[in-house]
């Protein structure tokens, strides 16, 4: 397999990484690909499915610079020192177009970072990770990719006994808001400034030139970070363990664990098993989001300047020109899910009717605006739109009431509904078909899985009326099929 393994992160002081090899497993066998990643990454055919799999299940390794590396974290606001403790980064991959990729293997056995973890994964975790993280890149939002999942012939002992497996994960880096608090925390300001210059080469360079690079990096990932998430907040994605070592610092969604896609639409709504006090609800992701960067802001301020007051100030300018960034970008992607091409403040009362409506209504988020989106070819919210069967919208004043509204402001615009059907998804991974595709998955029928996959290569695409086999993915989830629940499976 043609990987061209660079290894950058060896030029950062030894005590962000640790040399160590993937440990073998006994008997691997490569139960997902990547295809048309692999053509991106300039991998090429893959003609002989053995060394290749070995390659992605750690038998075989391609250099000996594979390092676990270290990173800290806010985990449910409590600060922890963590690391890489199931998951060797085998190095960097340089694409064709000469983008630098983090080549990851997740599962792939203990590090010094394992604490009183064995090092491992478990089946349905990873091809959860696949199928959502796929499904996130087709929908344009930013995120790391899976290149395959390898079970190992391993059992993992979770709750219950289950399937080893090992997934492979391409990002833009692994750098994590919690890599940076660990710099902090080591006092070693020569080794916190390493890992800022290296930051800034990898994701944004243009800031070396500028007159405090540190405080622009802190400026480029709050913008980065808003837009992640006000993306998120727009295909009703949750990501459940928004602790600061799941912030990416490239911006890309990572980590998935006990994500989710909400059904009917309520902020507070939480599947994260260990999420009892609802801090990564759906509804709080925007001021966590302003939390975590208050934590990697933290961080930077003995690089940003060598007065402590100062730092501060810089620092808390930059933060609070963010919170209303992040509103103005919310405004302008909710406006664009209504057809608005240039939303303003004036728009939020349209905007926050709607979604107080689908709030008291149990609408569901996706099929809301997908039906909204196509009201030129059909005005009428059928009964996809909400999860209790037989309930139809067609008399419902206060809803007819915004829809006048809503057709008054969008007279004025060009093509709303084109635009409308550009940006709200017709598919989403619904979570009561993802936990069916695993579970078959799990005892080895991939077809349900296969057939998400492909259904969710194309999310913008109407399903054809008709097409049954598409059209139920689209169906919400019955009483007794809601998920209320997902687990991590670490
Ligand atoms: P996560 O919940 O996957 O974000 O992981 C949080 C921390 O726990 C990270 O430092 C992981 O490397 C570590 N961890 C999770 N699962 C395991 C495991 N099975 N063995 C060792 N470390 C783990
Ligand atoms: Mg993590």
């Amino acid at each position: 397999m043609p990987f061209q393994f660079e290894s950058s992160y060896l030029n950062l002081p030894d005590l962000f990484y640790d040399l160590v090899a993937p440990v073998p497993v006994a008997t691997p066998e490569l139960l997902v690909f990547n295809q048309s990643l692999a053509s991106e990454l300039g991998l090429g055919e893959i003609p002989e499915p053995s060394p290749l799999t070995d390659i992605l299940v750690g038998n075989r390794v391609l250099s000996d610079n594979s390092m676990a590396l270290a990173y800290a974290g806010h985990q449910f606001g409590h600060f922890s020192m963590l690391g890489d403790g199931r998951a060797v980064l085998l190095g960097e991959h340089v694409a064709p177009d000469g983008t630098r990729w983090d080549v990851q293997l997740k599962g792939s056995g203990k590090t010094m970072f394992s604490r009183r973890g064995d090092g491992r994964a478990a089946l349905g975790p990873m091809l959860r990770e696949y199928l959502v993280s796929e499904s996130m890149h087709h929908l344009g939002i930013p995120t790391t990719r899976s290149l395959a999942v390898v079970s190992t012939g391993e059992s993992v002992q979770r709750e219950r006994v289950e399937k080893g497996a090992v997934l492979t994960r391409i990002a833009a880096s692994h750098l994590r808001v919690g890599t940076f608090e660990y710099a902090s925390a080591t006092g070693r300001v020569e080794a916190l400034k390493a890992l800022a210059d290296y930051a800034i080469l990898r994701h944004c360079p243009q800031y070396f030139e500028s007159d405090n690079p540190y405080l622009d990096l802190l400026g480029y990932v709050a913008e980065q970070q808003a837009r992640l998430v006000v993306q998120w907040l727009c295909v009703g994605f949750i990501h459940g363990v928004m602790n600061t070592d799941n912030v990416a610092i490239s911006g890309e969604t990572i980590d998935y664990g006990p994500c989710a896609f909400m059904d009917q639409y309520d902020p507070a709504t939480v599947f994260s098993y260990i999420d009892e006090q609802g801090r990564y609800s759906y509804g709080n992701q925007r001021y966590v989001t302003m939390w975590n960067l208050a934590r990697f802001a933290d961080t930077l301020l003995p690089l940003i300047d060598p007065d402590q007051e100062t730092a501060i100030s810089y620092a808390e300018h930059m933060l609070h020109g963010f919170s209303y960034y992040f509103d103005e970008i919310w405004i302008q992607m909710m406006g664009r899910k209504l057809g608005i091409h240039q939303a303003g403040h004036e728009d939020m009362p349209l905007i926050e009717g709607l979604l107080n409506w689908m709030e008291m209504n149990h609408a569901d988020f996706t099929n809301t605006f997908r039906t909204l989106s196509n009201w030129d070819r059909n005005p009428h919210f059928g009964s996809n739109v909400c999860s209790k069967v037989g309930v139809e919208f067609a008399d419902d004043e206060t809803l007819n009431e915004w829809i006048q509204q809503w057709q008054t402001r969008i007279a004025s615009e060009r093509d709303s509904y084109e635009l409308m059907r550009s940006v709200n998804p017709a598919r989403i991974p619904r979570n009561h078909w993802v936990n069916r595709a695993l579970s078959l998955a799990e005892s080895g029928d991939f077809e349900l899985f296969h057939q998400l996959l492909e259904f969710l290569s194309a999310p913008y695409e109407e399903v054809q009326l008709g097409d049954e086999q598409w059209a139920r993915f689209n169906v919400p989830p019955s009483e007794e099929e809601k998920v209320q629940f997902t687990f991590c499976g670490t």
